[in-house]
């Protein structure tokens, strides 16, 4: 997963699945180092 905060990838061990307004799927997270909720967009 990709911290925007920290311009970093960060291993992050729970993500949870969710699906965008749009019908897309993505996971969710949060870095491990600043707390900021992320979010990654998967292949359906
Ligand atoms: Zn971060």
């Amino acid at each position: 997963m990709y911290c925007v905060k920290c311009r970093a990838k960060k291993e992050v061990s729970e993500t949870t699945k969710k699906v965008a307004k749009n019908g897309k799927p993505m996971l969710q997270s949060k870095c491990p180092d600043c707390s900021t909720g992320m979010t990654k967009f998967v292949a359906a």
